[in-house]
């Protein structure tokens, strides 16, 4: 391909992109790096597809992120505390799509929500979900810090989700990534 082409190229792609970013009601601010990779691949499969087709992805994506999300989370309570999140009784996990509500489908646990297909939000959000469901039902804090005794919360660092304590001196202190197969980011030391 000349340069002339490739500019082209990328030129469609970039018009693509803003219509589809447009289409879910998003900007590219509040994009992480991962959906925006994926749309990158997502063109580069499927070629111009329309918004339709686009907002059907999009929303396929977030529910089946969601599903895996909280298979992780769920068996991390039955490893750390021996309590089931599962179960007929406990379906509520809602994968709704309703025009009414905007353009794509939106998954609802307890009091959170999400609806963009981004691997750590759906965690963090689908832990946040699952830490009010494991409070409510079982009248118990999860998870908790071993050092500190204090219950966790969820934090983002590096674009990875992770469980933050707020105890000990310098202002918290990372426990581990929410996803197990993802390793522990390391909080930066110094920033130049
Ligand atoms: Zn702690």
């Amino acid at each position: 391909m000349n340069h002339i082409a490739r500019l082209a190229g990328m030129s469609n792609f970039l018009d693509w992109r803003n219509r589809m970013m447009h289409a879910v009601w998003r900007q590219e601010e509040s994009l992480s790096e991962e959906v925006l990779a994926w749309m990158s691949k997502t063109y580069d499969e499927f070629g111009e597809i329309s918004e339709d087709e686009f907002l059907e992805l999009w929303t396929m994506r977030t529910f089946s992120m969601a599903r895996s999300a909280f298979e992780v989370i769920q068996e991390s309570v039955l490893d750390e505390t021996g309590k089931s999140v599962t179960g007929e009784e406990f379906c509520y996990v809602n994968y709704l799509r309703d025009p009414e509500f905007g353009p794509v489908g939106v998954v609802r646990f307890k009091s959170v929500e999400v609806s963009t297909p981004d691997w750590a939000e759906v965690l963090g959000v689908m832990a946040e979900g699952v830490q009010e469901f494991v409070m409510d039902y079982y009248a118990m804090v999860w998870p908790v810090c071993g050092r500190h005794a204090f219950g966790l919360h969820v934090d983002y660092l590096h674009e990875t989700a992770v469980w933050k304590c707020n105890g000990g001196l310098a202002g918290g202190h990372v426990i581990r990534a929410i996803d197990p197969s993802i390793p522990t980011p390391q909080p930066r030391l110094s920033h130049g």
